[in-house]
């Protein structure tokens, strides 16, 4: 079968793999759609850590083709949604319930094979059941959302609440209808594009801003901004310095930071402690999916949150590797990766 292979840092191609075969407790599945996420970028580059030679993509959905011995909660012809990230269940934080957390976290397409091939091996444990009535494409975004669904759960929006999410890409998009479904009455989308900042607007942004016409940080918490003062939670989804370093100017006393967006280990901005302490500032970082899967799955099986309008395109696993390399092409959502179309 044909595979995405990360050989080293750097250094990506179509490769011809062996077909594997699941072991106990473990299922094949053949793979619909893959996601290209941001973090495969990061991985490629080395900004992320990887364990290559590795096949990518780690927000998968599919059919199960064959089980291990074992298996008891799926059956084959099902169609899932895999949960990447494997937790060992046996160190001090996966014991006191974060898992996310885990000393020997490893990730189904980043430290073992996943799903940029034609089929992936998923351990049981990882595999949630979604309806084979759902488009396939939509399946690949529970992923995602769970990691999006974590952040929102971590800032503690009430009905009510005001929020501002920085930056526009497929994160930021499923941040916006989440906070929407928490309650939020404002919710602000701050990101350059003019596309993005009108698709944020059509599904559930009240406002939105361009950051780069101006101050940022003026047009939002100034005393002529939209939310003179900041808002109660503000939402990081760009992984950049300028968001980042904006994020804590935004905030309103007593209001609630979190980063969802990832900037390489070792990089550095400069923070104003004073401002975090004298105005009671929560700044809190939110990694990945822990127990948020299954309630990502439901969203997206029920049309709660819609991604039809995040899918950009579709390719098949040659080009894939080209996307992979390249920064998003301009007005860019998402790239949906179909290693088994004709
Ligand atoms: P993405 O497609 O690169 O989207 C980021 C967006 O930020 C871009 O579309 C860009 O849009 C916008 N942006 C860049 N500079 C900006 C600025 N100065 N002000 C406002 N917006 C700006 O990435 P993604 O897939 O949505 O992922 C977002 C981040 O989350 C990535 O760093 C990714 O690695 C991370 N992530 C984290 C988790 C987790 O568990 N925490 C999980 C998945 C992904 P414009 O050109 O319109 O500004």
């Amino acid at each position: 079968m044909k595979a995405v292979r990360l050989q080293s840092v750097g250094n990506l191609s179509v490769e011809t793999v062996e077909k594997p075969v699941p072991g106990p407790n473990e299922l094949l599945v053949k793979i619909e759609a893959c996601g290209v996420c941001g973090t495969d970028r990061h991985i490629l580059a080395g900004e992320f850590p990887s364990r290559p030679p590795v096949t990518l993509g780690h927000e998968f959905c599919g059919i199960v083709e064959a089980i291990g011995s074992g298996v008891s909660t799926v059956a084959i012809g099902a169609r899932i949604t895999g949960d990447p990230n494997i937790s060992c269940g046996l160190c001090p934080q996966c014991r006191n319930g974060r898992v996310n957390l885990c000393h020997n976290l490893k990730a189904i397409g980043i430290q073992q094979d996943g799903g940029f091939a034609e089929y992936a091996i998923v351990p049981e444990s990882q595999a949630y059941e979604i309806p084979l009535s759902l488009h396939p494409h939509h399946g690949a975004f529970c992923e995602p959302l769970a990691c999006c669904l974590h952040g929102v759960d971590m800032a503690e929006i009430k009905p009510g609440s005001s929020v501002v999410i920085l930056g526009g890409g497929v994160i930021g998009m499923l941040t916006v209808q989440l906070c929407k479904i928490a309650g939020a009455t404002t919710i602000v989308m701050s990101t350059r594009q003019a596309d993005k900042r009108h698709l944020a607007e059509e599904i559930g942004a009240t406002h939105s801003i361009d950051p780069s016409q101006g101050n940022a940080i003026e047009l939002l918490a100034g005393k002529n901004g939209l939310l003179p003062g900041g808002a109660d939670v503000v939402i990081e989804c760009a992984g950049v310095a300028e968001t980042m370093m904006e994020a804590p100017k935004m905030a309103r006393a007593g209001g609630t930071v979190v980063i969802l967006g990832v900037m390489a280990a070792g990089e550095k901005i400069e923070i104003e402690p004073f401002d975090i302490l004298f105005r009671e500032l929560r700044v809190l970082g939110s990694f990945v999916n822990p127990f948020t899967h299954r309630r990502a799955a439901d969203m997206i099986a029920s049309g709660a949150v819609k991604v039809d309008k995040l899918i950009s395109r579709t390719v098949g696993l040659e080009e894939a590797v080209e996307v992979i390399s390249n920064p998003p092409r301009r007005g860019e959502i998402r790239v949906m990766v179909l290693p088994n179309a004709e």
